[in-house]
């Protein structure tokens, strides 16, 4: 039996008006899926759903699209129709009743797809092992492949509209910790101060706050990713704060390390050592250039200093809808890749003493074939004589 689309429960046609870079944005992945060698792919990462289809919606299980080389379908359920149908007006809207396995079957069938492409890295293992079993025991002969890096692959180079969203939420990240910072004081706690951003962030119209803001002081510091906690800020210690905005969908991350009162040799040393190989890595990065080389900017200039085991982490990564995206600036041959004019990563190295603390400073750049565009403006960094 042949089965029309148009036939099936919960087909709605949205009204086809479509924005061009969403259509641009779907010509592009079909190119990548022929390369790929797959007919069609399951998108089920909320920032790659996003980015193809205009679905605001942040929740993962909202739903998945299913792209081939002729049609663009978003299957969800009655909760976002509305919502989805609003915002994805260059896909098929279909809404499921039980499972998402059902429609899936007769879409494949309906688009021949025998070689499906999903996403290792976000389709769950339960979910793979329903959607297996139901188009299985519908006896469709489906391979299923497991894909990496597709979405990310085009989300790696920025837009325009999606520069000027990172601009507008870091421009308010940094209007919040300035202000945050100027408000640190001996007695506070680390929580109270995650609230302050946090609060300042909505306040000042986040959609959402990028990541949980990360407040640490003194020997808190030296956990590069410390939970902020009852710890009180005293004079002398290094506080480490590292926060970013998430605003039409656009994340925005920054680090800064302040002291409250004089700082000690130490604090100073560490600090202008930082800064230091930060200012290096801004001032020779650039597009063109291999990820591991990138990485290395900031690692020599450290390690020269003799603090290179202190640095334990990349020296930065893509930001984009995800926080953490491609490209990886970091010694991983496995995420080696070269690096792309308009892609957004962050430069920020570390320096990190178990029983002292730890310092880290974070802007974010643009890579250009010539070199990069620091896109902070909040850029008073301590200096001493
Ligand atoms: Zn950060
Ligand atoms: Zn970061």
């Amino acid at each position: 039996m042949t089965f029309s689309l148009a036939f099936l429960p919960g087909f709605s046609q949205n009204s086809g008006m479509s924005t061009s870079f969403e259509t641009a944005r779907l010509t592009a992945l079909r190119n990548l899926l022929a390369d790929r060698e797959v007919d069609g792919l399951l998108v089920s990462g909320p920032s790659s759903r996003r980015y193809l289809s205009g679905f605001t919606a942040a929740d993962p299980d909202c739903g998945m699209l299913l792209i081939t080389q002729t049609a663009a379908v978003l299957l969800t359920d009655f909760r976002y129709q509305l919502w989805a149908q609003q915002e994805a007006a260059a896909f098929q809207v279909m809404i499921y009743q039980v499972s998402l396995g059902e429609i899936l079957v007769e879409l494949l069938k309906e688009f021949q797809v025998q070689r499906l492409g999903f996403e290792a890295a976000h389709l769950t293992y339960r979910q793979y092992q329903r959607l297996t079993e139901t188009t299985a025991s519908a006896g469709l002969q489906v391979e299923w492949r497991p894909l990496e890096g597709v979405v990310e692959e085009l989300r790696e180079v920025k837009g325009p509209e999606e520069l000027a969203a990172m601009r507008r939420a870091l421009e308010l990240s940094e209007a919040v910790l300035r202000q945050v910072s100027r408000d640190l004081a001996p007695g506070k706690t680390e929580r109270q101060v995650a609230w302050e951003i946090e609060r300042g962030l909505r306040e000042g119209g986040a959609e959402s706050l990028a990541f949980p803001p990360i407040v640490a002081a003194g020997e808190n510091s030296a956990r590069p990713h410390h939970q902020p906690g009852d710890h009180v800020l005293i004079l002398g210690e290094p506080i480490l704060i590292d926060m970013g905005a998430r605003l039409d969908g656009y994340c925005a991350d920054i680090t800064r390390t302040y002291i409250l009162g004089p700082p000690d040799e130490q604090f100073k040393k560490i600090y202008t050592l930082v800064r230091r190989a930060q200012a290096h890595a801004e001032a020779e990065l650039k597009a063109g250039l291999d990820s591991l080389a990138g990485d290395a900017l900031a690692r020599e200039v450290i390690a020269a200093a003799g603090y290179g085991e202190a640095f334990g982490h990349s020296l930065g990564h893509g930001v984009g809808l995800a926080v953490h995206e491609n490209p990886a600036l970091s010694s991983n041959q496995e995420r080696r890749a070269t690096l792309k004019a308009g892609s957004v990563v962050t430069v920020e190295p570390g320096i990190y003493l178990a029983g002292w603390g730890g310092v880290r400073l974070e802007d974010m750049v643009l890579l250009k074939p010539d070199g990069v565009e620091v896109l902070n403006r909040y850029l008073d960094f301590y200096e001493w004589d």
